[in-house]
């Protein structure tokens, strides 16, 4: 619980600090695109220069990144909650992520038929999922097996199998699983920090999963990691199934977990 606090307050401060260093940014970026814009259509023809400017638009794209990222960590980005098929959304990005990730690793979906829509923001979904696929990708040096699963469940309360920080009622749970070198306990606690990163300078912002946090804290859910050293890593994620609600009026004793196929 405490660190649950600790957690939601840092996430406040950098996401306030974000937002604002991301908008002044922004501005600064789009008047240097518009210059580099404007140096091509001038029709250089030393070589060096043609290289220069490809540089520069490279760094200004990777800044770009970096700002749409810190916009979405610091949720200042427009969200439009609509009734998702979750199934529909993985095999969508399933198309995508298998593009980026190299054939030595395997994508499987194991996608419970019959689920119940969430309600959810359609690319935010799929930024959790592209977040969670590309840690795993390169948790994978040598390949692997990436799992992305899908199924419902109902929450009882917390004393009867429920989790802390969710009312009970039905949910979809989406389970992103990978067979790679996973992480130690002390890595663990820190993975939702904001700007925690183990990989290298240039290679990590540590900006992946506290974005994806935020993402499933502002659908109402929750998500865990399970992971040990040089076997693998799991996210568990929670999401209220669409008509949670209607349902949670209707019947507010909830007595086990359980399946519902
Ligand atoms: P980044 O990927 O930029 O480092 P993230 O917030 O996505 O930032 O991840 C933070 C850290 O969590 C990673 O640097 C890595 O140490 C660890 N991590 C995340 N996903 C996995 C995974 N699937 N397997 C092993 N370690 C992981």
């Amino acid at each position: 619980m405490q660190m649950q606090l600790d957690q939601s307050r840092k996430m406040e401060a950098v996401g306030s600090l974000a937002s604002g260093v991301a908008h002044d940014f922004n501005n600064a970026l789009q008047s240097i695109s518009g210059y580099v814009e404007m140096l091509y259509a001038e029709d250089l023809d030393k070589p060096k220069q043609r290289e220069k400017l490809d540089q520069i638009g490279e760094v200004v794209g990777r800044a770009a990144e970096l700002v749409r990222r810190l916009l979405t960590f610091s949720r200042k980005v427009e969200v439009e909650l609509v009734p998702l098929d979750l199934n529909n959304e993985i095999t969508e990005s399933v198309k995508t992520l298998s593009r980026i990730i190299p054939k030595m690793i395997t994508i499987e979906q194991r996608l419970s038929p019959k689920l119940k829509n969430i309600s959810g923001d359609r690319v935010q979904i799929e930024q959790i999922l592209m977040n969670l696929g590309v840690n795993a990708k390169d948790a994978m040096p040598n390949g692997g097996i990436l799992t992305i699963e899908t199924r419902g469940i109902t929450l009882g309360s917390v004393r009867n199998n429920g989790r802390p920080g969710l009312k009970p009622g039905e949910y979809i749970l989406l389970k992103v699983s990978d067979t790679g070198m996973g992480m130690d306990q002390k890595t663990i606690n820190r993975i939702f920090e904001p700007f925690f990163t183990t990989k290298g300078p240039g290679q990590g912002t540590g900006l992946g999963l506290a974005t994806v946090y935020g993402i499933v804290k502002s659908h109402k859910g929750d998500i865990s990691c399970h992971s040990e050293p040089g076997r693998g890593t799991s996210f568990n994620i929670y999401l209220p199934a669409c008509d949670q609600v209607q349902k949670v009026k209707k019947n507010t004793q909830f007595i086990d977990a359980e399946l519902m196929g």
